[in-house]
């Protein structure tokens, strides 16, 4: 996957490079030099920061938790990035997701860099105190590089509103007197957290998906039916037809993403499938996302599993293993669960001809190409799960301002934002054979070699 996020940024530059029209000011020699420092600029990370922090548990033993925190490219402006707390973290995961932020920030015109944090450790298997001290003790070690003028982190997988709470407080102590309300983003909304931050991602995933294939279908018909792009031939296929969707993952993203699909007005879509760790439910008619939703937010967060469950719910729905979700007939497949779920060995079974990356790199460089081979359209990550970090701003800014908008301002700002680089990326898609994730790099691309050329970084 690493490699796959290094390919894509070089391919952009060796685009550019040949595209004279783009940075005329560099020409020859100097062309080819400044084109290999962003290469270098741009495939590694400023800073690898790593510390053992030092944890005196309840129970009286002492422990060293391995942590980190990435900053792989501050020119649009302060690193950026989420706090991953789980056993799998490692240090090429941790960079590799930092430089997809300073991507995803770049393609949304979100005035950020890049960072990434990680925490090696199963949050499950710790208590709420010694949770509670390892977030003081990451701030810590690492209060000297953070702060809400340098580095903003955010909570992203097995952290979430009460870490950032405690990590904010704990910086308030450190760093009296500063504008600590900027210091972390996803707070609870009492500790200066944004109305709309919780469901911000998986609106701006089901967003990205509605505003393809029918706002910019409607207004661009035309430019779509006249040109023989592949992707064009997809997206037309389901003009104006019944969609069916699927969506793996119910968790923050998956069931924000399916309840915007079921009440969506615009399009003429059903769920027809959704599953989590444990199971997958289906029906051809459509699910009650609703009533999922409610029972999810009474067990845990888990869909019902047994036939007795469905019927508390007030389900009807068929369960499957939940590896099945992928391969069911649906039209749409929402990836809202994990890494690295379409691949190599199972590409060939997916049956939908939109995929839509809640998750960060769901899809393997192999599974990317076969399927953009065939004309599957694939919403890349980077454009379709932003949500969160451009909400983050939205919390940042009020936090300096002290001034608070209501959910409907946010929402729609998040909207016009998403809209706003759609209307820059989806012409040039259906006008050219690249995929989607291709053009979305070049954008991020172009946009970072302007800043850093125009800084006078690259000789
Ligand atoms: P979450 O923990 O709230 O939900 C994850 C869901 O995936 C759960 O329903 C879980 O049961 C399910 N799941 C886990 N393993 C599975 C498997 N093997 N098959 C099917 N389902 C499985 O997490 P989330 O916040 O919804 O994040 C989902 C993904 O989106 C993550 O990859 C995360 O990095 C990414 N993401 C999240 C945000 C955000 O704002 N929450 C922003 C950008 C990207």
């Amino acid at each position: 996957m690493v490699s796959q996020t290094k390919q894509i940024v070089q391919d952009s530059l060796n685009a550019l490079l040949e595209d004279t029209a783009f940075l005329p000011g560099l020409q020859g020699n100097d062309r080819e030099q400044a084109f290999t420092s962003l290469g270098a600029i741009l495939s590694t990370p400023n800073h690898v920061h790593k510390s053992f922090l030092r944890i005196a548990l309840e129970n009286g033993s002492v422990v060293r938790i391995p942590a980190f925190r990435v900053q792989h490219n501050n020119a649009l402006g302060p690193y950026k990035g989420g706090i991953r707390f789980h056993e799998s973290v490692n240090e090429e995961e941790v960079i590799n997701l930092a430089s997809l932020m300073t991507l995803k920030n770049a393609l949304h015109d979100v005035p950020y860099g890049g960072g990434k944090g990680g925490i090696i450790l199963d949050p499950r298997s710790f208590s709420e105190k010694d949770l509670h001290l390892i977030c003081k003790k990451y701030v810590q070690y690492f209060s000297d590089i953070i702060g809400p003028d340098k580095d903003i982190p955010a909570p992203d997988m097995g952290s979430g509103e009460r870490e950032m709470d405690w990590m904010m407080a704990e910086y308030k102590s450190i760093r009296p007197g500063q504008a600590y309300k900027g210091s972390f983003t996803g707070k609870s909304i009492v500790n200066g957290g944004s109305l709309g931050r919780r469901e911000a991602t998986g609106k701006g995933v089901y967003f990205t998906f509605r505003y393809m294939l029918y706002d910019f279908m409607k207004e661009q018909r035309k430019f779509l039916t006249n040109n023989d792009n592949p992707f064009a031939k997809t997206a037309l296929d389901y003009d104006g037809k019944p969609l069916k969707i699927g969506v793996q993952g119910f968790g923050n993203v998956g069931s924000v993403a399916a309840l915007e699909a079921f009440q969506c007005q615009y399009l003429e879509n059903k769920v027809v499938a959704v599953s989590d760790k444990n199971v997958t439910l289906y029906n051809p008619d459509g699910l009650d996302i609703p009533a999922l939703v409610r029972y999810t937010s009474l067990h845990n967060s888990d869909l019902p599993t047994t036939i007795e469950q469905l019927e508390e719910a007030g389900i009807k729905a068929e369960i499957q293993d939940r590896s099945e979700l992928l391969y069911l007939d649906m039209d749409v497949l929402i990836l809202a669960a994990l890494e690295d779920q379409v691949h190599e060995k199972n590409m060939d079974k997916i049956k939908a001809r939109i995929i839509v990356e809640g998750a960060n790199a769901p899809v393997t460089s192999e599974a990317d190409k076969y399927l953009s081979d065939k004309g599957v359209i694939i919403i890349p990550d980077i454009l379709a799960n932003a949500g969160g970090v451009i909400v983050s701003y939205f919390e940042w800014m009020q936090g300096r301002e002290t001034q608070f908008y209501s959910e409907d301002q946010v929402y729609q700002l998040l909207h016009q934002q998403m809209k706003t680089t759609m209307d820059s990326i989806l012409p040039a898609y259906f006008g050219d054979p690249f995929p989607l994730r291709q053009n979305c790099y070049i954008h991020s691309v172009m946009k970072l070699s302007t800043v850093l050329y125009k800084q006078g970084k690259l000789y």
